[in-house]
């Protein structure tokens, strides 16, 4: 049995309105704020793209790449934890989960934010940045901690933007051969026209 919202977006396959669908994409990406419980565990303990060190953060942050200036906001909020032991001591379970999904554990620098309050508060509240107004995004490579809200409304959208990107990959696939067939079986004739 498939929710309201994936039977709307079969019907935008069906349809194949391409327009709707990346509106789609769009709205899924933004998860409700309503789902945070306001523990501040995200802003105590977090990685950048799951597995980044400390230096590779920096490297970043003054490269060219399109998220240097994602990294470079990072750093303006998050400073480095000086070792892991003292990251266990605050949220051993997200250590647990994150060195299940990286490959390389030992490459992983956890930070936390200069501006998280003892009791998770976050004390710059209503100057945050945007991109602490819209966290979490749903990806493959978010790691939510244990018993975070959005968890199952990021992972359920991930799965949805996945399903619509398949969808665009198999239809370009097949309108590309739908336009091939066309050239190969134009006349002559009809190529001078
Ligand atoms: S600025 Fe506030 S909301 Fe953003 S990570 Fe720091 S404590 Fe959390």
């Amino acid at each position: 049995m498939t929710d309201f919202e994936q039977q709307e977006i079969d019907a935008l396959k069906a349809a194949d309105d391409f327009t709707s669908l990346g509106q789609k994409i769009h709205q899924l990406m933004r998860l409700p704020q309503s789902h945070c419980k306001q523990r501040g565990n995200c802003c105590r303990v977090a990685t950048f793209k799951g597995t980044l060190s400390y230096s590779e953060l920096v490297a970043l942050a003054e490269s060219d790449d399109e998220d240097a200036t994602n990294a470079r906001e990072f750093l303006t909020l998050f400073e480095p934890y000086q070792s892991v032991e003292a990251v266990q001591e605050v949220a051993p379970l997200f250590v647990e989960r994150v060195f299940e999904a990286v490959e390389q554990p030992e490459k992983v620098t956890f930070f936390k934010c200069r501006f998280v309050a003892e009791d998770g508060r976050c004390q710059i509240h209503e100057d945050r940045p945007t991109g602490c107004r819209v966290y979490p995004f749903p990806h493959a490579k978010t790691i939510y901690h244990p018993g975070c809200g959005f968890e199952q409304k990021g992972t359920e959208n991930w799965n949805k933007i996945q399903d619509i990107s398949q969808f665009f990959e198999k239809r370009f696939q097949e309108l590309n051969s739908e336009v091939e067939t066309l050239e190969n079986n134009k006349t002559p004739q009809n190529s001078d026209q």
